[in-house]
């Protein structure tokens, strides 16, 4: 066990010389010097300590597009910070080395180096991403009441695997926005994820907007897994229906990583999946992994004028007038860069 890793897990429940982590779905219940379903959690003497705390495995400040978030203030950076281990178990994740594996010795960072290193690195917002950020909840709260007090923005890019009270807490400490991974139906979620049960990625992001975060949705298109257009068609119809259509929903093109070795996905299958998610009613479809590509800029979903143009992670135009569209002046639900400055933590 690393030491200056250790730290009192938040939400625990005693049951005996057992003790149930109450952080993410999974609920594991640990006996005596046993570790969670994530090896990122550990029963010692009959307390539940996290083993990550502020153990940052990787570090770059990242465009804002980079998550994706398209529709959050774009053109801003965000300092962004991963750590180790996930709790779910995808035989194709694209980030395996630092996921698959039980907790490393990383970069010791206390939330104040943390967020004194964004500021430092001229970041407008936090991000806390790579692995399965719920995993750092601790340090992930710690993090962000210190960013509100700097006036920056707080994001985490998230499977959508944790408990209502974790996402409580994280809302109340000051997080702005999520990128949650729908992975495809419930079958294949339960199947490939390793018992993972999809209607509760599902809640959260309706609980998340209820709460006013900022959401947007990624499915990785996989071929064999979700490329199926009537996957697709169902999971754009559950973002209109539960998230709202001007819910942003990124289409991205798989690799072969880690356990899950199929021929990278071919772009038709994002392409179709682009028609349907418009098809379905959603205002904002767009592709990722796909440099140079048309659809990865914004189009108003009325008239079809182009808005936002973008290069990979780079916004190269930005056409809005006022937040509106210049040619038939609908209002375009995105939150700009020069509004960074002017975040304010709310009531
Ligand atoms: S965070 Fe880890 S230990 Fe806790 S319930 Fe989830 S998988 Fe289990």
């Amino acid at each position: 066990m690393i030491g200056p890793f250790v730290h009192d897990a938040l939400l625990q429940e005693k049951s005996g010389d057992r003790v149930r982590c109450l952080t993410c779905e999974r609920r594991c219940l640990l006996g005596p010097g046993a570790t969670g379903w994530c090896r990122t959690r550990a029963n010692v003497d009959g307390r539940l300590v996290t083993l990550i705390h502020g153990n940052v495995s990787s570090l770059s400040a990242n465009p804002i597009e980079k998550k994706p978030l398209f529709h959050f203030y774009p053109g801003s950076k965000a300092l962004t910070a991963g750590s180790w281990g996930c709790n779910f178990g995808c035989p194709w994740c694209q980030n395996w080395d630092i996921s698959k594996s039980p907790p490393r010795k990383g970069r010791h960072m206390t939330p104040e180096d943390f967020v004194t290193t964004a500021l430092a690195w001229q970041c407008q917002g936090t991000s806390i991403s790579f692995n399965e950020p719920t995993l750092s909840l601790e340090w992930s709260l710690s993090v962000f009441r210190l960013a509100r007090e700097k006036d920056l923005y707080n994001t985490y890019v998230t499977n959508g695997y944790m408990t209502n009270r974790a996402l409580d807490l994280l809302a109340a400490a000051g997080l702005d926005a999520v990128n949650v991974d729908i992975k495809g139906d419930a079958e294949a979620v339960h199947k490939y994820c390793k018992g993972v049960e999809a209607e509760k990625v599902w809640r959260n992001c309706q609980h998340a907007k209820e709460r006013g975060v900022h959401v947007e949705i990624t499915t990785l298109v996989i071929p064999g897994v979700n490329h199926d257009r009537e996957i697709l068609r169902a999971i754009a119809r559950r973002i209109r229906q539960q998230i709202g259509p001007d819910t942003p929903w990124h289409l991205s093109g798989y690799h072969p990583a880690y356990r899950y070795h199929v021929p990278p996905t071919p772009l038709s299958a994002l392409e179709t999946g682009w028609q349907v998610g418009r098809e379905e009613g959603l205002n904002f479809v767009y592709l990722g992994n796909v440099v140079g590509h048309r659809l990865e800029d914004t189009y108003c979903p009325a008239c079809g004028q182009l808005l936002i143009e973008r290069r990979g992670l780079e916004v190269v135009q930005n056409r809005l007038q006022d937040s509106s569209c210049p040619a038939c002046g609908l209002g375009i639900p995105i939150m700009f860069s020069d509004q960074v400055s002017d975040h304010s933590p709310p009531p």
